[in-house]
């Protein structure tokens, strides 16, 4: 049977390292690990925000793609790949760092469990997520606030 495939948002980001490098690296890594049809964003560079003084500035960008399993299997994947980028499995809040990603939405899913959020709960305050995710899909409604990335972009930029 062919296993259902949910269409996922994630967000990447990065201070330390060459991050075009280590996006592209990425986005193989996630092919090779089962996301399909994925979709990158232009990339952004945004200041660092809650971050130790003298933090490098940030790349981000989204990516949309579509995965067959579970969203706690995505997680497995997404910190695998951002170890095998150099970030410490053990690291500090906010401490710089080559690869972060996270699942921003999983199709209309919502999940609270203690190691995993969806959709991400700071994702929808933060303008370095909605302005490439709103490049990609912009009328992907986001679960909770029902409202489209779109809507969200827009209410908080005006
Ligand atoms: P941050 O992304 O806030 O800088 P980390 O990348 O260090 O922080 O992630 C800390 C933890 O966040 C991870 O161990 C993971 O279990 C948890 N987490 C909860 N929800 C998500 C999500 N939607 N995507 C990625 N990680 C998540
Ligand atoms: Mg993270």
């Amino acid at each position: 049977m062919k296993a259902k495939l949910n269409k996922i948002a994630i967000a990447l980001g990065g201070n330390l390292g060459n991050s075009v490098n280590i996006f592209c690296s990425a986005l193989s890594k996630l092919g090779e690990g089962g996301v399909k049809n994925i979709k990158l964003s232009a990339l952004f560079q945004s200041k660092p925000e809650n971050c130790p003084p003298g933090s490098p500035e940030f790349t981000n960008a989204a990516l949309i793609g579509e995965w067959g399993a579970s969203p706690e299997e995505l997680l497995e994947l997404c910190q695998q790949i951002e170890i095998s980028a150099g970030r410490p499995e053990k690291h500090d809040f906010n401490a710089p760092r080559t690869l972060d990603l996270d699942i921003i939405l999983f199709g209309s899913k919502i999940i609270n469990s203690p190691n995993l959020q969806i959709p991400h709960p700071r994702a929808a305050s933060r303008l370095f997520v909605l302005k490439p995710l709103a490049e990609l899909a912009p009328d992907w409604i986001f679960p909770g606030i029902n409202k489209t990335i779109k809507q969200i972009l827009q209410a908080k930029i005006q």
